[in-house]
This record gives C-alpha cells, structure tokens and sequence, in this order.
C-alpha cells in the first residue's frame, strides 16, 4: 500500500506505475469529492454521493475509508479480495488514516511510504497544484505535516526525487516476496 503525505504524487507516482507496468493491479477507490478536470469516472475514481458512500459503509463493502479535507475516500473490499485471492499482489494508494486500517486488518500489508525530496518542495508542490482554493491548500498543508511525522510508522520509505525511478522502485517493492501476500502499494 503507498501512502504519504498529499502533494508528494502519489497520484502521479501510481500513474507511471500503471503507464510503465500495465500488469499491475491498482485498486480504484470510491470518493465523495467532485472529479477534478481531466479524472474519469472508474478510472481515477468511482464518483459517488454521500448517499451511496453511506450505503457501503453500512453494508462493510469497504477494505477501510477515511475523511479527508472534507471529502470520504474508501477502497472497495471485494476487488482487492479477488485480486489477492489469486496470489497476487494488489497496490493501494491511500492516506494514513486508510494505511492505519489497512495494517490492523492485515498484519502482512506492506505499507510503502512516499515522502517529499524536502519540506520546501512539498509546499511548493501544494500551491502548484493550484486546482484547490487557498482555504483547501492550507488544510492539506496541515495534514501533510502531520502525515510527514508518520513516516515512522511505515516499513519502507521510497523518496520522490524522480517520479520514473520512484514508479519502478515500487513496482520492484511490490514483486518481492515479502510483499505478494498483500497489498503491496499506493
Ligand atoms: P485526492 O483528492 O488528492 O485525489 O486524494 C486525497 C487523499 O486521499 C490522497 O492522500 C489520496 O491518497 C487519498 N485517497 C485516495 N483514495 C483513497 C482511499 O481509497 N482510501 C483512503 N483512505 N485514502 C484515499
């Protein structure tokens, strides 16, 4: 499962992975937020309504979910089961609270951590960005700082210096033995 804080590029990093390594399983999640430009629906994202978020949580259709800068996010249970019943691994690409879940459901989830080449390219990263209003970046930007602390938490750290070489250090991560049981990924 990868993780890190948000600006890192995950997303981008997930990307190059699914671009430079089509045979690997990536786990789409189901989200509240509004697809931004460019996202399509069952690609990046399942879009859905509050209402239907509400639904699966109740019917424990989600591996875990978390609330994030005011928007839900979960990863649909029953793929990644499907995935991992076959032996092989399944990637997951979620923030801390999700990663959190993820590791007291299943103690042989590898968690990779995705950190920043430095602080001060983190926080340029975020303004970049500049999809969100400033309210929202500088809510991410809190959570970024706590989720940076955490990095303690993970059993790998793989630093975004260079997204190629970061896609291909996951991908290598993924394929190790310690890692095909579970949810090697995001
Ligand atoms: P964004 O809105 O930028 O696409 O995602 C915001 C945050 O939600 C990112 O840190 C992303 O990794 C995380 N996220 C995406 N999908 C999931 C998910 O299924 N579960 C959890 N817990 N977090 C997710």
């Amino acid at each position: 499962m990868l993780s890190g804080p948000s600006g890192v590029g995950k997303g981008t990093v997930v990307a190059e992975v699914r671009r430079r390594h089509p045979d690997v399983w990536v786990s789409v999640s189901v989200t509240t937020r509004r697809a931004r430009p460019g996202e399509v629906d069952g690609v990046h994202y399942h879009f859905l309504t509050d209402a239907e978020f509400d639904r699966l949580v109740a019917e424990d259709g989600l591996l875990e979910w978390a609330e994030y800068a005011g928007n839900r996010y979960g990863t649909p249970a029953a793929p990644v089961r499907e995935r991992l019943a076959t032996g092989a691994p399944a990637l997951l690409e979620i923030e801390l609270q999700g990663a959190r879940q993820v590791r007291a459901r299943d103690g042989d989830a590898q968690l990779v951590f995705l950190a920043p080449p430095s602080w001060a390219e983190l926080k340029s990263r975020l303004a970049g960005r500049g999809s969100e209003p400033p309210a929202v970046q500088e809510r991410r930007l809190a959570i970024a700082q706590a989720e940076l602390d955490a990095a303690g938490e993970f059993d790998v750290v793989v630093v975004n210096d260079d997204v190629a070489r970061a896609a291909d250090e996951l991908v290598s991560l993924l394929a190790a033995p310690s890692s095909a049981r579970t949810g090697a990924s995001e």
